[in-house]
């Protein structure tokens, strides 16, 4: 069979990866092994979802795999997964194989390579994950995943009881899968569910979180946070997570921000729930959120709050003022992912900005011309120099003076205005 042909099969993917794991499957069997797609490809495949990477399971075990190619990286030798490289581009090679022994319902303590495909597959999560696609077209599909897709209906793999609690994490996998994918539970995997809910406590947090993500990234995110709620296991993880629909406009502005601005949507999710900005930061250090994306939702969570406490939309120049310094303190990138989270909740209720329209914080936005320290036409040695003074804490205070009259165009940004601006402060001050 041509690579050509090969690739066609493919609709999905994008040719370089579908013709990259073609090479190494066939290469696999002209070595005299089976290889087949498997597991999230073939599935999103048969779905006609996009396919973003392309697993292979294999009779060949790591140390064979790790031979026939000539660039691999070692991955999980142990679990039996070695990353091949081919086209440029990395395939996960896994060894057929079967897991025992969760005794912390998370992490199996025994891996046992075995021979038949069908086997792999039984150890997967659900009927839709547990398909292999053969390099000439032929499925294994022994729990008949295809039908369930067909059904739009999640289902585990055997008894779900057994499989939840050899593997907790699945529980959420199987929701967010539920939410993404517009599916619905099978009745023995909800009640299965419900039944093993208290292990779920054993999953670390960063899992979970990697689970909301991908459910909140998602077209219906609302349907998932509704389904953790009704199998109770927000209040089964390590830590809780405190969902309580407090603000339900708010809740219900998520999907309708766009899914690329994921941390807005977790934004409206913390401020929807009622929890405050001092709180998120507790629970978003527990949830294992990087610094990076911490700073991001705390940052829109403080400029709201102060937003909705200070501005009054009755006296625009002070609530101009109150923008200015609000820009000036979270910086540019964050208000203006303050607006989008606006246009969201607007999107779903008539809940003004406390009386101020998003067109003209827009317009007080664009007519800021220095957002920062660093526009300013006058630094910090410039003006001890200039002053002839020692440095303090006097030093920030009239720097943040001159940048919030310089921002908000009170005060050309122009060093000897500036210079001259610093003196009379300080003079003002020693009075
Ligand atoms: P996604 O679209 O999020 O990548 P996926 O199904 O590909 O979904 P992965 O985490 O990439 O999810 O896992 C690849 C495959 O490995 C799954 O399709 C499934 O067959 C298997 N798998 C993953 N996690 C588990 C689990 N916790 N228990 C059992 N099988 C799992
Ligand atoms: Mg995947």
């Amino acid at each position: 069979m041509s690579e050509q042909h090969q690739s066609l099969a493919w609709q999905y993917a994008d040719s370089d990866l579908a013709n990259g794991s073609a090479k190494v499957i066939r290469t696999l069997i002209d070595h005299g092994y089976e290889a087949y797609w498997v597991g999230g490809c073939v599935r999103d495949e048969y779905m006609g979802r996009k396919v973003s990477d392309m697993d292979i399971t294999t009779s060949a075990l790591p140390e064979v795999t790790s031979t026939i190619f000539p660039k691999v990286i070692p991955t999980g030798i142990k679990h039996g997964t070695v990353t091949v490289i081919e086209n440029g581009q990395p395939f996960e090679v896994t060894t057929y194989r079967v897991e025992s022994g969760y005794e912390d319902h998370r992490h199996p303590t025994q891996v046992t390579f075995v021979r038949d495909v069908e086997e792999d597959l039984r150890r997967r999560d659900f009927t839709m994950n547990a398909m292999a696609l053969g390099i000439d077209g032929a499925w294994v599909d022994p729990f008949g995943g295809r039908s369930d897709v067909d059904l739009q209906m999640i289902r585990c793999v055997g008894d779900a009881r057994v499989r939840f609690r050899e593997d907790a994490l699945r529980m959420v996998r199987c929701i967010r899968f539920a939410s993404v994918f517009g599916f619905a539970i099978a009745k023995d995997t909800w009640k299965g569910m419900l039944e093993v809910r208290d292990t779920l406590s054993w999953i670390a947090m960063e899992r979970i979180r990697t689970e909301m993500d991908k459910m909140l990234a998602g077209p219906d995110p609302l349907r998932g946070l509704e389904l953790i709620k009704k199998s109770g296991l927000y209040s089964k993880m390590k830590v809780p997570f405190p969902y309580v629909t407090d603000n339900p406009t708010i809740i219900s502005a998520i999907p309708v921000v766009d899914t690329v601005q994921l941390d807005i949507r977790w934004a409206l999710l913390i401020h929807g729930c009622g929890i405050s900005s001092s709180e998120a930061d507790k629970l978003l250090r527990e949830w294992t959120f990087s610094n990076r994306r911490r700073e991001v939702i705390m940052g829109l969570l403080s400029f709201q709050e102060a937003w909705f406490e200070q501005a009054r939309g009755i006296d625009l120049a002070a609530d101009r003022l109150l923008w200015i310094n609000l820009v000036l303190k979270h910086g540019t990138d964050t208000a203006e992912a303050w607006i989008l989270m606006q246009e969201g909740i607007q999107a779903v209720s008539k809940c003004l900005c406390n009386g101020v329209s998003l067109e003209q914080v827009r317009q007080w936005l664009e007519a800021m011309h220095i957002r920062s320290l660093k526009d300013l036409k006058l630094t910090g040695s410039e003006l001890l120099q200039a002053l002839n003074r020692r440095g303090g804490p006097w030093m920030g205070k009239v720097l943040q003076h001159l940048l919030v009259k310089s921002a908000a165009g009170f005060l050309p940004n122009d060093r000897d205005i500036l210079i001259e601006e610093a003196k009379q402060v300080i003079e003002r001050e020693e009075q």
